[in-house]
């Protein structure tokens, strides 16, 4: 009994819907994570984020082992509790983020040591203390750790890369354990050399996952790039498990990626869109800022059902938004956070009906055509 299951209930081209089911909930799929970096999704509180329609919160494990530690989050009970969100949790590995973020950084087969980049203490990240981590926090999705190279890099690089982040997924495999009610996914990685990715996906499978992330991609290759990767990518992994793209993305690369087989996808733009005055809507990106809205009555989406689209006005938007008013941020982000949300909605319904294909075409005409014209 491993209390925990994927069932793939419709399939229409290479798109899937499904769903993850776990103790804390069940997750749609495909399914759109926010992100909570420290424990929260910034400016929103937890419950109008479920109100959005998002079933799973990805949380950071780097910076909550930094701020305010992982080992402070189990004592006060777990970050669930810690943060006021009972529905599944997926946490990263915080190997992406020790790359990206931390200072003096010394990768060895053990793990990465590095300095903090908010106080410069001393860290250290493993796989075994990663699981651990991911533990502490109670986390219902675990990621395998991992480590990621920035692309462009050459296939020598890449190759040597997934290689060591293969040891390592298997020694977290064997470090997380057998835990009913929690799942544990391996990333792929491979860079966009297809056979690499092949042989990643091999040796992840021959460990035996819960789920499936592919890796290292939205770190720079651009959109073609990455679904060309997506054109074969996700074909390496099983079908009876759930695949996750991690860090995407904009809506139009979440519509491919889901075109592709992907089922889960997490990215901050939606929350970070919001506190620079950025809307994201079906007519593309709307930015807040510009003057053309400062006298615009019309709401940012009349067809849109958030709070802010009901009840405020563009020319608000720009006004509270130009004045450094917090709820400038709020309020995008409520829209930004219910716009993805009802863009997965879509999703799910076109798979489940058969006319995903339909969906796409009208999406992509709608976006692309941009947003109303000023008054
Ligand atoms: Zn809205």
């Amino acid at each position: 009994m491993t209390q925990t299951s994927y069932t793939v209930q419709a399939r229409d081209g290479q798109a899937r819907l499904g769903v993850i089911r776990t103790p804390r909930g069940e997750i749609r799929t495909p399914a759109f994570m926010p992100v909570g970096t420290a424990a929260t999704v910034k400016g929103m509180m937890p419950e109008n984020v479920r109100e959005t329609g998002a079933d799973i919160l990805l949380g950071n494990t780097y910076h909550l082992m930094l701020r305010p530690g992982a080992e402070r989050i189990a004592r006060l009970g777990g970050l669930h509790r810690f943060m006021n969100w009972e529905r599944p949790i997926l946490t990263d590995s915080g190997g992406f983020q020790v790359m990206s973020l931390a200072d003096l950084r010394k990768l060895t087969e053990e793990g990465v040591t590095f300095r903090s980049h908010v106080d410069g203490s001393k860290h250290m990240l493993s796989p075994e203390r990663s699981m651990e981590i991911q533990k502490l926090l109670g986390s219902d999705i675990v990621m395998a750790f991992d480590e990621c190279p920035a692309l462009p890099a050459d296939r020598a690089r890449i190759a040597e890369s997934m290689a060591l982040s293969m040891r390592w997924a298997a020694r977290s495999r064997e470090a997380f354990g057998d835990r009913p009610g929690h799942m544990l996914f391996g990333i792929m990685q491979g860079g966009l050399e297809r056979d690499l990715r092949e042989e990643s996906a091999k040796a992840l499978v021959s460990i035996g996952f819960d789920g499936y992330a592919v890796g290292g991609l939205a770190v720079g290759e651009g959109q073609e790039a990455m679904f060309t990767c997506l054109d074969y990518a996700p074909g390496f992994l099983p079908e009876d498990k759930p695949r996750y793209l991690m860090g995407v993305g904009k809506p139009q690369d979440i519509v491919g990626a889901v075109a592709r087989g992907i089922d889960m996808m997490d990215c901050v733009l939606p929350s970070r869109s919001g506190r620079t005055g950025q809307a994201w809507t079906r007519r593309g990106q709307v930015n807040l800022k510009n003057a053309r809205h400062a006298d615009d009555p019309r709401p940012l989406d009349e067809a849109c059902s958030c709070p802010c689209c009901r009840s405020y006005s563009r020319a608000y938007l720009h006004h509270v938004y130009r004045t450094g008013e917090m709820i400038a941020g709020m309020l995008l982000t409520w829209h930004n956070l219910h716009y993805y949300q009802e863009l997965m909605q879509g999703m799910r319904g076109a798979i489940a009906e058969g006319g995903f294909a339909d969906w796409e075409a009208g999406f992509q005409q709608v976006f692309e055509a941009g947003d109303i014209a000023p008054l």
